[in-house]
């Protein structure tokens, strides 16, 4: 398996760590706001990513944080908590707000074919391991006290910027253009690790008692800790949003590198942005479309990771409604094919034992070459639909190959593998139309097509006879 490392800049190997499983951490949500579409397409290519490792046979131990502290409104340590802001705009607790909002995210997940990540880990019941980590950073010299708060010093980590390429004096000069709220930080692009309950956090509602007095952690200093503690360092594979790569995931190798003198993990990849309007999809700008908004319009969530799919994970996605059109009727149509190689199978009970053919065995390896291949969801989509249309596999094969798919792609397939139970009284306008039709009084035959799809189904003449399945 070839994947693209961001920080080599490469496409490379699959090499694991451990000879049993392979180790992937991807940076959960913050639980103070609906997903939108655009977070919800990280999270999506996420998930084919570790059902890529599982196709490939890898056992996956997969971690996921729930940001539910820390994670301020302003870059540099500026701003509010973003959980906190929200539990008093609605006068409820933080935890009120990020049991409501992870609930919400699951939701969505699961509307959207994504695996539950089995490890969900919320920052709040991790603060132990952040401070073991603060007090690392502490004894090697990288971090130091403020009156407000601890921070880590950026001059000190020889390789701060690896990650995203830049030089630390580009990201200084970068970061003094923001607010500084703390006189006393030395460098702008210095990080908080803790926060005191002190000046503008003075009040601040979630507190823990700490070596640095009471307070609450920084963002970064979550992923370090959880992942450390749940996958062991280094571990395989770690993922984001491309928005990650500048502060949050150089900031995690950092103060993970610096606190125990190894790198954190292999191979970082990121998902691209969605955009609307040439626009990156994000709250400050205002152009927030969530999973509920398409379902309200009447699209299938799934049409949605369809259309996702249909871009390869470093490519921007241009939202567009007609793009998810398009989507959703590609999917009817593969829904339709399903149907009615279902339909078919049904009449040939007896091929259900089989060996798969040369030509079929060689579909299946260009959809494993097409993910293997740093993800190539695009392609494999294309290996679907020539699987789908193929003159020359057999319907028992056709079946076994998209059920197989499916299982990388979650496209629903499953549902319309079984062909559908067509009520008696359909049956029987279906057959009075046959014999309509045969007769040559079309117009008879029409009426009483048009009267199956009145009731939800529709029929399709075929060499085979009539198929009739539900619309979609
Ligand atoms: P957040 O809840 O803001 O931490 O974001 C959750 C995930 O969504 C992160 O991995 C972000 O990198 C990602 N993300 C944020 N905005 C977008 C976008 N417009 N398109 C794709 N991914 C995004
Ligand atoms: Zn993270």
């Amino acid at each position: 398996m070839k994947l693209y490392n961001s920080l080599s800049r490469k496409k490379e190997s699959l090499k694991p760590l451990h000879k049993s499983w392979v180790g992937l951490y991807t940076c959960g949500p913050t639980v103070y706001n609906y997903a939108h579409i655009g977070n919800l397409r990280t999270y999506i290519f996420e998930d084919v990513l570790e059902k890529t490792l599982q196709w490939n046979g890898y056992n996956v131990k997969r971690v996921m944080n729930i940001t539910d502290v820390g994670h301020l409104t302003g870059d540099a340590d500026t701003g509010n908590d973003k959980v906190e802001e929200r539990a008093r705009t609605e006068k409820k607790t933080p935890a009120q707000i990020a049991a409501f909002y992870t609930r919400a995210f699951l939701d969505d997940v699961e509307k959207l074919n994504i695996k539950r990540p089995p490890i969900l880990a919320p920052a709040t019941k991790h603060i132990k391991e952040m401070q073991a980590l603060i007090k690392e950073l502490f004894k090697r010299g990288y971090a130091y006290e403020t009156p407000q708060a601890v921070y880590f010093d950026v001059t000190k980590f020889k390789n701060y910027g690896k990650l995203s390429g830049q030089s630390l004096k580009a990201k200084i000069t970068a970061a003094r253009k923001e607010v500084v709220e703390d006189p006393l930080k030395r460098n702008a692009a210095d990080f908080a690790l803790w926060f005191k309950l002190a000046g503008h956090f003075k009040n601040h509602l979630q507190s823990w008692s700490s070596p640095w007095g009471k307070g609450f952690p920084g963002w970064h200093i979550e992923c370090s800790a959880i992942s450390r503690e749940l996958l062991g360092q280094p571990f395989d594979i770690h993922t984001g949003g491309v928005d990650h790569i500048g502060t949050h995931h150089e900031n995690e190798i950092a103060q993970s590198q610096a606190a125990y003198n190894k790198p954190l993990a292999k191979i970082w990849m990121h998902g691209e942005f969605l955009v609307i309007n040439k626009k990156r999809m994000g709250k400050s700008e205002g152009n927030l479309i969530t999973l509920a908004d398409l379902e309200k319009k009447g699209y299938n969530p799934i049409a949605y990771r369809y259309l996702v799919l249909n871009t390869h994970y470093r490519k921007k996605v241009d939202f567009f409604w007609g793009s998810l059109e398009a989507a959703e009727e590609a999917l009817k149509k593969i829904y339709r094919s399903i149907t009615d190689f279902a339909l078919r199978w049904q009449k040939n009970k007896k091929v259900e034992k089989f060996k798969l053919s040369k030509r079929a065995e060689h579909y299946r390896r260009d959809f494993t070459l097409a993910l293997n291949g740093d993800l190539n969801t695009p392609k494999a989509l294309a290996v679907l639909h020539a699987v789908i249309d193929a003159k020359d596999v057999s319907l028992p094969e056709k079946m076994l190959l998209v059920t197989e798919f499916d299982k990388v792609l979650g496209l629903d397939i499953g549902k319309y593998r079984v062909a559908p139970k067509i009520p008696p009284e359909v049956r029987k306008l279906v057959e009075a139309r046959e014999l309509f039709r045969r007769n040559k009084q079309f117009a008879r035959a029409d009426a009483l097509r048009k009267k199956i799809t009145s009731v939800g189904y529709e029929v399709e003449d075929t060499p085979l006879g009539p198929f009739i399945r539900r619309r979609l």
